[in-house]
């Protein structure tokens, strides 16, 4: 099966001297990139590339994609009353078929906003497994562990069992890649993160953590350890080069030396961090420090949305207003930082336009006002870009959407599930009592 995207406006490759190319062409056989450039002759499909830009699929490396039936049930709360009184008790009601619709939801606005890998922790992974795998939607599957259980275990050892189980079952699956999801220090002990870490270097699986997200956390687990979250991961063996730590809002300056000498792939989260008020992670400094540095949405009731275009732009600016200098996060950075950089973490070849990549590849419209001029391509991307211009997403040279159609559901369709599946929740859990427009 070969692909063929013609005549392009410009090709954004992210290979290591950065190049964009011009009027090019890319052509993909059997979901691999065979050639960027001059491309001619016939193939099975075609795709007129013209007035539109390509660049690899963004990558979004932390989520929790079913809490897309979460969105907007509390928002401008304080964190711990937030998870207390709204999300815990509606997630504690969860079920597959919930999973499912809010998944579904979320892999469709992932795809219509340009990702094509997305990482997830959550509860119910062998049923987001599922729905990926089903949409032809690449993920980094992390079945949540926490040490007095989750909806889907009761306790710490059954959650365990649920993430080899993900791990065996899915490991070879040309599109998935398990793992094990310890929540936190501070909801995981520093026992059973050792045990989890294990189990996740004996089938080097990833292993997918939050850490140092706010003050409190850091307060309370050097109360209790006499020392930092990312320390305190470090000793039980969790850091290391298949490790992605979500946040890292307050490392210490020793913990960053930790997260670079052990190659941990930090997953930095601004909309989430701005929007629970958790600070500004110290990303110059991480990234000045050899950290690899990736970008991730969180989930979509701390965000609201999956978009990393938006990630993108929010982690351009946040960084020079919070240092008042405009050079402390160039656009160029921002954009390694959603594909080439976590694109070398996963085990595929992705995150670039170069022969021998896998086909991920994503179409952006640029006749439209905010790109023109169009002097500067990669500063367009992230300054000027709205995830709206998103018309083809190719994973592993599958056309998933097709100038601006989604051709593996009907979204109608979708919506109605999801909503279904949301009200459901909110009627069980009593959390849609206290809130106004839903009856
Ligand atoms: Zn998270």
């Amino acid at each position: 099966m070969e692909v063929l995207i013609k005549g392009l406006d410009y090709v954004v490759t992210q290979d290591d001297e950065r190049r964009v190319l011009r009027g090019a062409s890319i052509l993909i056989k059997d979901g691999e990139i065979e050639e960027v450039g001059h491309v001619g002759g016939p193939a099975d499909e075609v795709i007129d590339g013209r007035g539109m830009i390509a660049i690899p699929g963004l990558i979004n490396t932390h989520s929790h994609i079913p809490m897309t039936l979460l969105r907007g049930v509390a928002d401008d709360m304080d964190l711990f009353p937030w998870l207390q009184e709204k999300i815990w008790p509606m997630e504690s009601h969860l079920r597959p078929d919930h999973i499912r619709a809010g998944t579904t939801l979320g892999v469709l606005e992932a795809v219509r906003t340009g990702t094509t890998t997305i990482f997830d922790m959550y509860f119910f992974e062998d049923v987001v497994a599922e729905v990926l795998s089903r949409l032809g939607m690449r993920g980094v599957l992390s079945e949540a562990i926490i040490d007095f259980g989750t909806p889907e275990c009761k306790e710490v050892d059954e959650c365990m069992a649920l993430a080899d189980r993900l791990v065996r079952k899915w490991r070879d699956h040309p599109l998935i890649e398990p793992g094990y999801g310890p929540h936190a220090p501070y909801t995981v002990s520093p026992e059973n993160m050792e045990e989890i870490s294990n189990r996740a270097k004996e089938s080097g699986s990833v292993i997918q953590i939050h850490l140092a997200e706010t003050e409190k956390e850091v307060a309370e687990v050097r109360d209790k350890y006499g020392k930092g979250p990312i320390e305190l991961a470090h000793e039980s063996g969790v850091l290391g080069s298949r490790t992605v730590a979500a946040h890292v809002v307050w490392p210490s300056r020793e913990e960053i030396s930790l997260l670079r000498e052990t190659s941990t792939l930090v997953s930095h989260n601004p909309v989430s961090n701005l929007k629970l008020a958790s600070g500004i992670s110290p990303v110059p400094e991480l990234v000045g420090g050899g950290v690899r540095v990736s970008l991730g949405t969180d989930g979509p009731a701390s965000n609201n949305t999956l978009d990393m275009f938006e990630t993108m732009k929010v982690t351009a600016l946040i960084h020079k207003v919070s240092r008042r200098d405009p050079k402390a996060v160039p656009a160029q950075m921002a954009l390694d930082m959603a594909t080439r950089i976590p694109g070398d973490f996963v085990r595929w070849k992705v995150g670039r336009i170069c022969e021998g990549y896998r086909g991920d590849i994503v179409l952006l419209n640029v006749r439209v006002p905010w790109w023109v001029p169009l002097h500067s391509v990669v500063s367009h991307l992230v300054y000027s870009a709205r995830s709206t211009d998103v018309r083809y997403v190719l994973i592993d040279g599958e056309v998933i959407l097709e100038d601006g159609r989604f051709i593996k559901g009907d979204e109608e369709e979708i919506f109605a599930e999801a909503e279904k599946a949301s009200l459901d929740l909110l009627e069980k859990s009593g959390v849609g009592s206290l809130l106004k427009g839903v009856n």
